[in-house]
């Protein structure tokens, strides 16, 4: 496919394969080289509110918000102030400091479903965390996950279902060990039947499940409530502790996730992205009897040298203060309702096959007309699709993440104009795309 650049991208360009030379592929995370789309990556040197501007200048109004954590947008003054008012005092201590007790309060008070937490520094720590101390509680060695769940790159984690269904995995990267991969049963989504059958063979060996319960990670894969609620039951019936890994969910369908959205009390739950309101923060939480296993209460042993440090929980804090605003969540939701509804009536009126899933701020464009909610009913080739209305928004000013498989995200920052230009430029993109 040959897309033709009608923007000035060769500052990008230049920077990318100077960072070659530093970085595998000229990066620090795999998806950001823009591998399933055309072009360079995108250099960014500044961002304010819904848009940022990259080194050849030209700006864009932004739905990846940093993958998620941005729901405040770039640069929100109450963040960046509480950043450098907390940096004047130092970065770090390695103790205990008394911002890390005010984020801690104010989230365990407005979350009725966890009773304690640890921070770490990212969401992959924090799922990690959380599945060692589901193996400590329950002395038992398995996990289950789904096929279409990311849990960042923890290496029981990183496995796809071998072959057969429910069957132990199969590692996704090289360097896993196979008997790593052995510990992790991979399931399919929304399959309450097979989800039994498989319980009621392996459960003495199984110490938890582990789901997204909003799966943003491989397209917008919504479950149905029954499913969620079958996985609640099930797990207190065979004696699994149940992870809901709210690490995108999180503070964003609500600020008490997912776990509050669906009204269902996971076991763990872990946390990240936005609750370090753009710094690397990550968490886990559960009840006073489940964190009571941690070190140094218990004898499930997780560190952190640089966990809650000052800096990193003043971001968080002045992030959560304005989630508990009345109506943020609210007005966040309707707002991107109104957003993507006009791009969905556009697309019918055209006859397009595109389905924009949402559920809040989230939404995942789909080129399909079908119900998604297992990654094989994915169609790949509907990612050409998606590689066309990429580089078309790119040219217009518009970024999504720099892949079809990827959820976009309004923030709190998208204000009605910003929303109404982005529709009005997605809507003629997909005229190019379906042209
Ligand atoms: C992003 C993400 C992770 C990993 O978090 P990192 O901070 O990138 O390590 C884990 N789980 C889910 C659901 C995520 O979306």
């Amino acid at each position: 496919m040959n897309l033709e650049n009608r923007i000035e991208r060769s500052n990008s360009a230049t920077l990318f394969e100077e960072a070659k030379k530093y970085f595998p592929g000229g990066v620090n995370s795999p998806v950001r080289a823009f591998k399933s789309v055309s072009g360079p990556p995108l250099f960014v040197k500044r961002g304010y509110g819904c848009r940022f501007t990259d080194e050849d200048d030209n700006q864009y109004i932004d739905f990846c918000c940093s993958w998620g954590p941005l729901i405040l947008g770039h640069n929100h003054a109450a963040v960046r102030d509480q950043i450098i008012k907390t940096v004047g005092y130092g970065t770090s201590f390695g103790t205990p400091t008394k911002l890390g007790n005010e984020i801690g309060k104010l989230i365990l008070e407005n979350n009725r479903f966890i009773d304690k937490m640890r921070f770490v520094s990212s969401g992959t720590e924090a799922v990690m965390s959380a599945i060692r101390l589901a193996r400590g509680v329950t002395g038992k060695s398995k996990v289950i996950k789904f096929d279409g769940c990311y849990h960042g790159h923890v290496d029981s984690l990183l496995v796809k279902a071998g072959s057969g269904l429910a069957t132990f995995g199969v590692s996704t990267s090289a360097g896993i060990p196979e008997s790593f991969a052995k510990e992790t049963i991979v399931l399919p989504l929304n399959d309450p039947k097979l989800l039994d059958e498989t319980l009621q063979k392996h459960s003495d060996d199984i110490a938890c499940i582990i789901i997204e319960p909003v799966p943003a990670n491989n397209g917008l894969l919504l479950q149905d409530k029954s499913f969620l609620q079958c996985l609640r039951l099930k797990c207190y019936k065979y004696g699994v502790l149940l992870i809901f890994d709210e690490v995108i969910s999180g503070f964003r369908v609500g600020f008490e996730g997912a776990a509050g959205y669906y009204g269902i009390e996971p076991d763990i739950i872990t946390y990240g992205k936005i609750i370090g309101g753009g710094m690397p923060v990550g968490a886990y939480a559960a009840s006073h009897e489940i964190m009571s296993h941690i070190s140094p209460e218990g004898s499930v042993y997780q560190a952190g040298t640089l966990s809650a440090n000052p800096v990193a929980m003043t971001a968080g804090l002045a992030v959560v203060k304005e989630l508990l605003a009345p109506n943020f969540y609210e007005d966040l939701a309707a707002k991107t309702s109104n957003f993507v509804q006009s791009i969905q009536d556009y697309c019918d009126e055209k006859g397009y096959e595109v389905n924009i899933v949402q559920i809040g701020s989230i939404f995942w464009i789909a080129f399909t007309k079908d119900r998604i909610q297992r990654s094989d009913q994915i169609d790949p080739a509907s990612m050409d699709k998606f590689k066309v209305l990429h580089h078309e928004l790119l040219q217009r000013g518009v970024y999504l993440g720099p892949s079809g498989y990827e959820v976009g995200f309004v923030s709190a920052a998208h204000q009605a104009a910003d929303l109404a230009e982005a529709s009005q430029k997605i809507c003629e993109s997909m005229d190019v795309v379906f042209g």
